[in-house]
């Protein structure tokens, strides 16, 4: 008889035995919370620290969490969704109002090169937000460290 089968080791308490989803004790990252946040100019962890430092430019990190931003991977992702939703909005409009009414084609202009320009503006800053927040939900880039001690997990 084998000494070694008649007498298991213990195996240390501290290491959890099976895996499991929350072996990792990671924190929990809702996506559409992070993006809706993010969409608010917040930042995706806590919702209320500033996202942003300028119109554009993602805040070094979160001043209520401390969250780290610098991790964002954002590039042209953004201005690329914005083209698609400002186009999908002016291009069937611009078709159903030359289609229907055949207005001056200077007055066309007048009103849908302001309008587009606006709304790309006014989507530009909400749609990185969302971004960065998608980002930080999936763990993306520079959003995998551990997280910043003292804050439960949203
Ligand atoms: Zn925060």
């Amino acid at each position: 008889m084998d000494a070694m089968s008649s007498t298991p080791r213990a195996l240390p308490q501290t290491l959890p035995q099976t895996w499991t989803r929350d072996a990792g004790a990671v924190e929990k990252r809702d996506v559409w919370t992070a993006m809706k946040r993010g969409l608010r100019g917040r930042c995706p962890r806590c919702g209320e620290g500033k996202l942003f430092r300028a119109f554009l430019k993602v805040a070094d990190g979160c001043e209520r969490c401390g969250q780290d931003f610098s991790g964002h991977r954002a590039d042209d992702l953004p201005a690329y969704l914005v083209i698609v939703i400002v186009g999908h909005i002016i291009v069937p409009l611009v078709l159903s109002v030359e289609t229907n009414y055949a207005p001056p084609v200077a007055l066309q202009l007048a009103i849908y090169l302001p309008v587009t320009l606006i709304a790309s503006l006014v989507l530009l800053q909400p749609v990185k937000g969302a971004v960065v927040g998608l980002q930080w939900a999936f763990r993306m880039h520079g959003f995998d460290d551990n997280p910043v001690e003292g804050i439960p997990p949203v």
